[in-house]
């Protein structure tokens, strides 16, 4: 994963708006500094002005509203060809009847640099990317991942300032995009090139970004580093959209900062950390499956009756190295619980009918007021 390093606001979005009329407003007053060698993320799930955004930066649409200034340079008024800017699109584009060297080599052959230069930069290129045994051969002779890492090579080669990847990996099938994401994290960081990339994956997301903006109708609901993210979601939305959780809908019944309780259906909580509401108030309680434990005596989690749950196990899925199960609750609810099958005791190893009881510390609770 990448670390933000460099100066803040290299390039700077600055209240920009996207509004193609007829009540389409793709881009909603959005504002962020991205700093130098940062790759930032914009994630979310189709429609929701994502790739508005990344042709916008491209030059390929004009704002309605807003600024965009890279290293001090407002954007505004410049064609896509005079931005200090590539985007490398999902389908590659790359020219079927070239070699690998002449694909890479295309785009400084056309802005006329001189015949040393382009093969100095394209021979360094083919060694980022290792792939200087392959620079004679066409496109189709060369694997999904291979053509993915020429496409990049290409994008670097007119060494922009900003790099924006559309779906980089789109077209990779499942393995091969996994291990390829952190090939290109690697390549993006020894160049040492801004990127802002788009993607709805937001496994993709978590892993190559050093920062994520989730967004939803034009909007950035959040913008954090992965873990962030992840850890402390600032809405439902955000919750829900980013890995599995359950969500429990609940009332506030104590404010008090040392003791913050929370009616559920099924179960009661302690909160351990204050939080901003009123008693009365209805919140919600997200509790990510693997903060959960899962076992067959009623543990006692130094709360009293909160912070647990008796449930039948309906549903079980072994994924090797942890076991999702599906807990029904009294009120019809389920609950997800993901255990390590580690170390795991034998007797709270489960099959499916089971009674169990689920239990969680205060802090793996994160309480949403919106
Ligand atoms: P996807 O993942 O499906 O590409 P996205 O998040 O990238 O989705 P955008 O393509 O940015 O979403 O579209 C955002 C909104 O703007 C959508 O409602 C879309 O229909 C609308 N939109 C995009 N381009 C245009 C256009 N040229 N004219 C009118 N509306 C548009």
């Amino acid at each position: 994963m990448a670390t933000p390093g460099g100066a803040q606001g290299y390039l700077q979005i600055q209240d920009v708006v996207k509004d193609f009329g007829g009540g389409a407003v793709a881009v909603n007053h959005v504002s962020i500094d991205i700093a130098q060698g940062e790759i930032f993320a914009l994630l979310g799930s189709s429609g929701c002005g994502k790739t508005t955004l990344l042709r916008m930066l491209a030059g390929f649409e004009t704002p309605s509203a807003g600024r965009i200034v890279l290293d001090g340079q407002d954007l505004a008024g410049l064609p896509p060809y005079e931005r200090p800017i590539n985007m490398m699109f999902q389908s590659y584009a790359l020219f079927p009847h070239l070699s690998v060297w002449d694909n890479i080599a295309f785009g400084l052959r056309r802005d006329g640099l001189p015949r040393a230069e382009v093969a100095e930069r394209v021979e360094q290129m083919l060694k980022l990317v290792q792939l200087d045994k392959y620079a004679r051969r066409k496109p189709h002779q060369l694997s999904g991942g291979q053509q993915q890492r020429v496409a990049l090579a290409r994008s670097l080669a007119k060494r922009p300032r900003l790099l924006l990847l559309d779906e980089p990996l789109g077209a990779l099938d499942k393995k091969l995009r996994e291990a390829t994401q952190i090939e290109l994290v690697n390549i993006i960081e020894q160049v040492g090139v801004t990127c802002v990339m788009v993607t709805h994956d937001q496994e993709e997301a978590m892993t190559m970004a050093s920062r994520i903006a989730v967004m939803s109708e034009g909007r950035f609901l959040q913008v954090g580093a992965p873990a962030d993210i992840y850890e402390t979601p600032a809405t439902r939305f955000v919750a829900d959209f980013i890995g599995n959780v359950n969500l429990m809908d609940g009332v506030l019944r104590s404010d008090q900062p040392d003791h913050v309780q929370i009616d559920c259906a099924d179960c009661s909580h302690h909160v351990g950390h204050g939080i901003t509401g009123t008693e009365g108030m209805a919140v919600t309680v997200a509790i990510r499956p693997e903060k959960i434990r899962l076992g067959r005596a009623m543990p006692d989690t130094g709360f009293g009756p909160h912070n647990r749950v008796q449930g039948t196990v309906r549903e079980l899925s072994y994924f090797g190295s942890f076991t999702v199960y599906h807990l029904a609750l009294a009120s019809g609810a389920v609950l997800k619980v993901s255990q390590g099958n580690v170390d795991r005791h034998p007797d709270d190893v489960l099959s499916w009918g089971d009674t169990a009881w689920a239990s969680w510390a205060p802090n793996a609770q994160v309480v949403l007021t919106q």
